[in-house]
């Protein structure tokens, strides 16, 4: 076991980054968040400004990440991560997938720090297996406007684990599936947001195509604690970090129209280019290699996600 004085955390200030950092601070950790709020936000983590231990500094971690001096750990999140953003910022997104991660695993090398790097269930593209193991190597369309995140994200792991054979680098990798909870972004398309938002207006869910793709969504400070863990180990991963029950995004939408109460409607939308049919973790190597399994309900962690939406919209 690692422990942990000293981390850096790229992306800090997105919705998981804001999630991390604060778990962190918890711990008794000097934090220090990078940020270039292209996605995330100041707000985010406007909560843990006062605290001794932490520290926020903007900087585009494609140019280069600034270095704070020893570390234990560099935390890689920072990426655009929904479709509404990496389709406004292709070339960033896959700027920071490369030469962002490129320089992280540097910071880290310099430091001899434990290097983490979110990736993502869509390595696995639109799979052919099911559930997804870490050891399948998916079905990614490369071209594709998604390709800018799902190979982006390829090309990091692949980055990755480069440093860690050429240079000896400790590398870890999260395969995080989706992940919800307050202070996602309420328009960025994703679907909890987008749904609870809905409900809570009354207004319709927009549901892709018929309904019947699936997601697995886990609790953000259950994926949080699985980085964590990996981060205070020396796995090299990768590691599906993820919830595996799984839910029909029609189902899903009628969940969130009863726990609201709402009026709303379901209302059929065109189904996006390569959207993956099914999505469910296969969590074997996360139980048995890091301890960790989601405690949170999908329906817990939904009540407490429409409480804060009501509170953001007032
Ligand atoms: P997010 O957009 O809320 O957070 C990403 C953060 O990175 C933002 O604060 C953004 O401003 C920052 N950022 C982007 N490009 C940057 C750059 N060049 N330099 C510095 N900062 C930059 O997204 P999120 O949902 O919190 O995702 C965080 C990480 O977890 C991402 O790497 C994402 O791929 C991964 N992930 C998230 C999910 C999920 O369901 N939320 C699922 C799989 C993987």
């Amino acid at each position: 076991m690692r422990s942990l004085a000293r981390v850096l955390v790229t992306g800090g200030a997105g919705f998981v980054g804001s999630w991390l950092c604060e778990r962190l601070l918890d711990d008794g950790v000097e934090v220090w968040c990078v940020d270039d709020f292209s996605t995330g936000s100041p707000q985010k983590v406007a909560h843990l400004a006062a605290q001794r231990r932490f520290h926020v500094v903007e900087a585009d971690v494609s140019d280069g990440v600034p270095d704070p001096g020893p570390l234990d750990a560099v935390l890689h999140l920072a990426c655009p991560a929904s479709p509404v953003h990496y389709l406004r910022l292709p070339l960033e997104t896959l700027r920071v997938a490369s030469t962002g991660t490129v320089n992280a695993l540097e910071l880290a090398r310099r430091h001899d720090a434990r290097f983490v790097l979110a990736s993502t269930s869509e390595v696995y593209g639109d799979p052919l297996e099911h559930p997804q193991r870490e050891d399948y190597w998916g079905h990614v369309n490369p071209i594709g406007p998604r390709s800018v995140y799902d190979e982006g994200k390829r090309f990091a792991e692949a980055t990755a684990m480069a440093y860690r054979r050429t240079h000896g680098v400790d590398v870890g990798i999260a395969r995080i599936f989706n992940t919800f909870g307050p202070r996602m972004s309420i328009d960025d398309g994703r679907v909890v947001p987008a749904f609870v938002r809905a409900a809570v207006t009354d207004r319709p869910l927009p549901v892709a195509g018929d309904g019947s793709q699936t997601r697995s969504l886990c609790w953000v400070e259950d994926t949080v604690d699985g980085l964590v863990r990996l981060a205070c180990c020396d796995l090299a991963g990768p590691i599906n970090l993820g919830n595996d029950q799984e839910t029909t995004m029609l189902a899903l939408a009628h969940t969130i129209i009863e726990l609201t109460g709402s009026r709303a409607r379901v209302e059929h939308v065109a189904l996006p280019e390569d959207d993956p049919r099914v999505r469910r973790p296969d969590l074997q190597r996360a139980r048995e290699l890091l301890g960790w399994e989601p405690r949170m309900s999908v329906e817990e962690g939904l009540k407490r996600t429409v409480r804060w939406m009501e509170d953001v919209l007032g």
